[in-house]
C-alpha cells in the first residue's frame, strides 16, 4: 500500500469537490490536522466519536467523512462530546476531513448521484452533450428525473427504497398516486419540498421530514418521501473513497455505524 502526504489528499480533493464554489454550513477540507502522511483512511457518513475509536484501533491516519465538525450556530466550546472527539482525533494523529455539500452536488461521486444509482432513478441529463445532471433550487442541490421502470405507484417505490436501503420509508401520499417525474435531494433537504412541487414533478424524496411536510404533500399533491438522512447519505463518501484508493493506491476503508434517522 501506498503513503501520500495529506497535503497531496487534499489537494486533490479540492480540485475534485470545488469547495469553494459552496456556501456551506461548516468548513470543508482539513477540519484537524494529524499526521503528516496517510497509509490508511477510513471513510464514514459522520466524524462521531464511535467512528474515531475504529479509525484509532485500525491504524488509520485520516477520517474522510460527509459530516464533519464545526457547524454554523453550535456550541463552540471544547467541552462535551466535541471535546470527545477532538481528543481521540489529536491523541491518535487522525487527520479529520470533511466534505459537505459539495459531496451532496459532486456529479459522479456525490450523495444525490450516488443515491440516484442505488435507486435506479433515471437523472435529466442537459441536452448540451456534457451529459451534466439538471439541478435547480438553493444551491443546485436538488436532482430531477424519471421513476424506474415498472415501479407506477408511491407504495411500488416506498417498497423498492426499502429493499434498496435497508429502511422502510415515510410514505406521505396517496399509495395508489401514479408516478412518472421524481426530485430528490439527500440528507436534511425538508425545506426544499416548494422548490420540488413548483418544479412539477410527482413525488419529492429527501432524508428526513418535518411537521409541515405532510400538510404540502396533501394540499399539492406531490407525495412525499422521507427514507432516512443516514441512509440516503452513505453512498456518496463510498464513491469518494473508491475514487480516492483509485487515484492514490492508499488502503480505504468505509465504515457504516447504522443511524435510525
Ligand atoms: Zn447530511
Amino acid at each position: 500500500m501506498n503513503k501520500i502526504f495529506v497535503q497531496d489528499l487534499l489537494g486533490w480533493l479540492d480540485q475534485q469537490l470545488k469547495p469553494a464554489l459552496f456556501q456551506d454550513y461548516a468548513p470543508n477540507g482539513l477540519q484537524v490536522q494529524g499526521k503528516p502522511e496517510i497509509k490508511k483512511v477510513i471513510t464514514g457518513v459522520t466524524a462521531s466519536a464511535q467512528l474515531l475509536q475504529i479509525a484509532a484501533d485500525k491504524g488509520a491516519d485520516a477520517v474522510l467523512v460527509h459530516h464533519g465538525w464545526f457547524w454554523k450556530g453550535e456550541n463552540p466550546c471544547v467541552v462535551g462530546s466535541k471535546y470527545q472527539r477532538m481528543e481521540l482525533a489529536i491523541r491518535h494523529g487522525l487527520n479529520i476531513i470533511g466534505y459537505h455539500l459539495p459531496l451532496d452536488a459532486h456529479p459522479e461521486w456525490g450523495n444525490n448521484a450516488q443515491l440516484a444509482r442505488v435507486l435506479g432513478l433515471i437523472p435529466d441529463r442537459a441536452d448540451d452533450g456534457s451529459g451534466q445532471p439538471v439541478v435547480f433550487g438553493r444551491g443546485g442541490l436538488i436532482w430531477s428525473g424519471a421513476v424506474p421502470g415498472g415501479l407506477r405507484t408511491l407504495a411500488d417505490l416506498g417498497a423498492h427504497i426499502e429493499t434498496a436501503l435497508g429502511r422502510s420509508p415515510l410514505l406521505i401520499g396517496n399509495n395508489e398516486r401514479p408516478l412518472r417525474r421524481i426530485a430528490w435531494c439527500t440528507g436534511g433537504a425538508q425545506g426544499m419540498f416548494e422548490e420540488a412541487i413548483a418544479r412539477g414533478v410527482d413525488v419529492y424524496l429527501t432524508g428526513e421530514a418535518s411537521e409541515q411536510v405532510y400538510h404540502q404533500a396533501m394540499e399539492s399533491g406531490v407525495a412525499y418521501i422521507g427514507a432516512g438522512h443516514h441512509a440516503t447519505e452513505r453512498y456518496g463518501v463510498q464513491a469518494l473513497g473508491q475514487a480516492v484508493a483509485a487515484r492514490f493506491g492508499v488502503d480505504v476503508e468505509f465504515v457504516d455505524l447504522p443511524n435510525p434517522v
